[in-house]
């Protein structure tokens, strides 16, 4: 059965910190009878003082208040104190459990599935509004609060009712009829009130998704022009007016209207609920004054009485309303178990991945993005076995990446099937079977940390084992391993140049020493003495392991044992250099004399 999304709230507050759910609750309770001291100790002071009492009894029942009452008070800001503390917990527990799904989410999720805007979507609700956690709590401890308040005062009500079947001397007013009428009108109003505010919450909902979306782009824009590395293309480009006009058409000329509405609508209930609740409360206290003039009860009663009239006001608007704040909460919900569930859902496997690699076969792979509409591998079969040297090559689009996706498990085939060693690699563990690999990816990225742990993707490394790598893909910087690169988190940290940085990014996946190493254009951004480098270096660096090398250069191709040639998905040829030249009509041999024209292959 699908747990309710208060219960499964209700279990990651309780994962966070056991007590909060118990800290909300006596908060509740103390928040609900603190006023009722001061209540009941005004009504008892009345009454003595119009029974001429003496002066001591009426000094007891104020120092028995007032003493209650700072008692209750410091109790109170205690627990409240706690309640704080636990907001701000809560908070970033919220954001936590999101981060450690995402980490955890298979990686063919977040192509297609809008998992990155459902995020943005939450991270900007819980910045504007506050973390549904957070708003969990607060409706537990609204509705305690209010519960245990209207049952104290309707317990307290309960000589002042019973005065309704005595009908009074005034006649209309005290009569049986007019405090029943005023009590089924109390109800009708409550339900009427339920009912509206239900209706304007709804309409809420969808204005702020509207908003939201606004929102979304407006911040988009926002947090585009705070790096750095955009300030480049925004001034040579001119694009501060096509910002700026997004910035002013998303948020003021379309967001803010919306803001403006909501507020509208909130305003005009929280005004109809005040005049109501001020109807209710005049009728019933004149009510009360008439009953007291007529010797129902004594004085101090009737303000006891009054007042706890108010106490039922405040808590049917607070209850009304949360039906109101449930409506919006529901969604934000809803959105927010969606994340952490994909995580949860992932299958997996217990069948152990062998460490040895013997070869990897594709046996007629089909593949297609989520959305998209064509096959971004056809019936592709490719055997690579272990130790070889696979150059890929094919022009852009051609499926080159996808296919190293396939190959490292972060995505599965939708027919055909990927064999390591003759087992299909869906039935093994996926970070086992992922183990086997080193990638440098065209878009590597590295951290704002230290240079060593960038390199060993750890806080602790081996000195000699990051040189040595360092060495070997020739970066010269005399930086130390603990120099922090870039500024984002460090402002003393060192801007790299893109050269640099792959260069890095390749000293990483050869301290990560895997069995298997593919690289995507690893020299995209290396200049010719650099690249020159690399190949001279290629044998030695990938000695004793599998590689796949993806590459436009297509000279750089040859100190490879195999060449694979993609065109459109497909593997149109496969061979060795001199093998694929002597087919003029194939698409090597009309790839490489395109080269030759400009390059002296
Ligand atoms: P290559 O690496 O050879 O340039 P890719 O493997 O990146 O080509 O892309 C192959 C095809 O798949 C292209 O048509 C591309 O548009 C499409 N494609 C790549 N990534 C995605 C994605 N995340 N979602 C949808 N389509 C994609």
């Amino acid at each position: 059965m699908k747990k309710s999304n208060f219960r499964r709230a209700l279990a990651y507050i309780h994962s966070y910190k056991k007590s909060a759910v118990l800290t909300a609750v006596f908060t509740a309770i103390l928040r609900a009878i603190t006023p009722y001291i001061y209540i009941f100790a005004t009504a008892k002071i009345i009454n003595l003082l119009m029974k001429n009492a003496d002066l001591k009894s009426v000094l007891f029942v104020a120092g028995f208040a007032v003493i209650a009452q700072m008692l209750l008070s410091v109790l109170k800001y205690w627990l409240e104190n706690l309640h704080l503390e636990n907001q701000d917990g809560l908070n970033a527990y919220e954001k936590t459990q999101i981060t450690k799904a995402l980490l955890d989410i298979d990686y063919n999720r977040f192509e297609g599935t809008f998992l990155e805007q459902k995020v943005l979507q939450h991270r900007d609700e819980l910045s504007r509004e506050g973390g549904i956690l957070n708003k969990y709590i607060n409706s537990i401890e609204n509705f305690l609060e209010s519960a245990l308040s209207l049952s104290v005062a309707l317990i307290s009500l309960v000589p002042f009712f019973k005065s309704f079947i005595i009908a009074g001397e005034t006649g209309v007013i005290d009569s049986m009829w007019f405090g029943i009428i005023l009590i089924v009108l109390t109800l009708v109003f409550v339900l009427l009130l339920l009912a509206l505010k239900g209706k304007i919450a709804e309409g809420n909902v969808l204005l702020r998704n509207k908003y939201a979306k606004h929102n979304l782009i407006f911040s988009y824009y926002n947090d585009f022009v705070c790096n750095y590395k955009t300030g480049k293309e925004i001034r040579i480009f001119n694009q501060a007016p096509i910002i700026l006009e997004q910035i002013n058409s998303e948020m003021f000329k379309k967001g803010v209207p919306l803001q403006q509405k909501i507020a509208d609508r909130n305003s005009w209930t929280l005004a109809l609920d005040d005049l109501i609740s001020a109807a209710i409360l005049f009728a019933f206290s004149l009510l009360a004054g008439i009953k007291c003039a007529g010797g129902f009860y004594a004085v101090g009663d009737a303000v006891a009485y009054i007042a706890c009239f108010t106490q039922v006001t405040k808590a049917l608007s607070t209850l009304t309303g949360m039906y109101g704040n449930w409506k919006i909460l529901s969604p934000r919900t809803e959105l927010y178990n969606s994340i952490l569930e994909m995580a949860k859902t992932e299958n997996k496997q217990t069948v152990r991945c062998p460490k040895l690699l013997e070869q990897i076969q594709f046996e007629n792979v089909n593949f297609s993005y989520e959305g998209a509409d064509h096959l971004a591998l056809r019936n592709f079969s490719l055997t690579i076995h272990a130790g070889e040297k696979i150059a890929v090559v094919g022009e852009n689009g051609s499926g080159k990446t996808t296919f190293v996706k396939l190959l490292c498990g972060l995505h599965a085939p939708n027919s055909g099937q990927i064999l390591l060693n003759d087992t299909d690699i869906s039935s093994f563990d996926k970070t086992e079977y992922q183990n086997l690999f080193s990638v440098v990816f065209q878009d590597s990225y590295l951290f704002s940390l230290p240079l060593g742990e960038n390199i060993a993707v750890n806080e602790k490394f081996d000195d000699n084992r990051v040189k040595t790598c360092l060495e070997q893909v020739g970066f010269t910087k005399k930086y130390g391993l603990n120099t922090v690169l870039y500024r984002d988190c460090d402002k003393c940290g060192v801007n790299i140049s893109g050269g640099e940085a792959q260069k890095l990014t390749l000293a990483r996946a050869l301290y990560r020493n895997k069995p298997v190493i593919v690289l995507d254009e690893p020299t995209s951004a290396l200049d010719p003495y650099a690249e020159f480098e690399l190949y001279r270096q290629f044998s030695k660096l990938t000695s004793g392991k599998t590689a796949i090398y993806i590459s436009h250069r297509l000279s750089s191709c040859r100190f490879c044992d195999k060449i694979a040639v993609f065109h459109h998905g497909e593997l149109v040829q496969f061979g060795t250099h001199d093998e694929l030249m002597q087919n003029e009509s194939g698409k090597y041999y009309a790839l490489w004399t395109a080269q030759a024209k400009y390059y002296s292959l």
